[in-house]
């Protein structure tokens, strides 16, 4: 059994980008915006100020769209979602569970985040 509270690492799928971060594993969340019903994976939540990118931070890309207010980061070499700071609080992080070491992101419990009608502007 996974702890459900503790540091956990990760990296992004290439290995360039490493973090680290404290978080409560369950529940993680599912998001239906026009970006994360892309990415499809669970994120889980850092403690605040427990993110650190621990390698790579050269290779970290930001991706903004709609009202730029959300940051999302992902790798430049790989292509892949590490985390991101949400708009509804941007100094929070949300983390792609998949990236974590050792866990399991489809045996996560899950909570539906309705981030499509969160959208302030109709986005395609
Ligand atoms: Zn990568």
């Amino acid at each position: 059994m996974q702890n459900s509270e503790n540091t956990q690492r990760g990296t992004c799928h290439c290995g360039k980008v490493k973090f680290e971060l404290v978080t409560d594993l369950n529940p993680a969340l599912r998001c239906n915006c026009s970006l994360c019903k892309r990415k499809g994976t669970p994120m889980v939540t850092a403690r605040e100020d427990s993110f650190k990118l621990t390698g790579g931070e050269e290779f970290v890309s930001l991706y903004q769209f709609n009202s730029m207010a959300a940051r999302h980061h992902f790798c430049r070499i790989c292509g892949i979602y590490t985390h991101h700071n949400p708009r509804s609080n941007p100094a929070l992080t949300r983390v792609n569970a998949g990236c974590l070491e050792g866990v399991d992101p489809l045996a996560l419990e899950t909570e539906l985040v309705d981030g499509a009608k969160l959208s302030l502007l109709e986005d395609k």
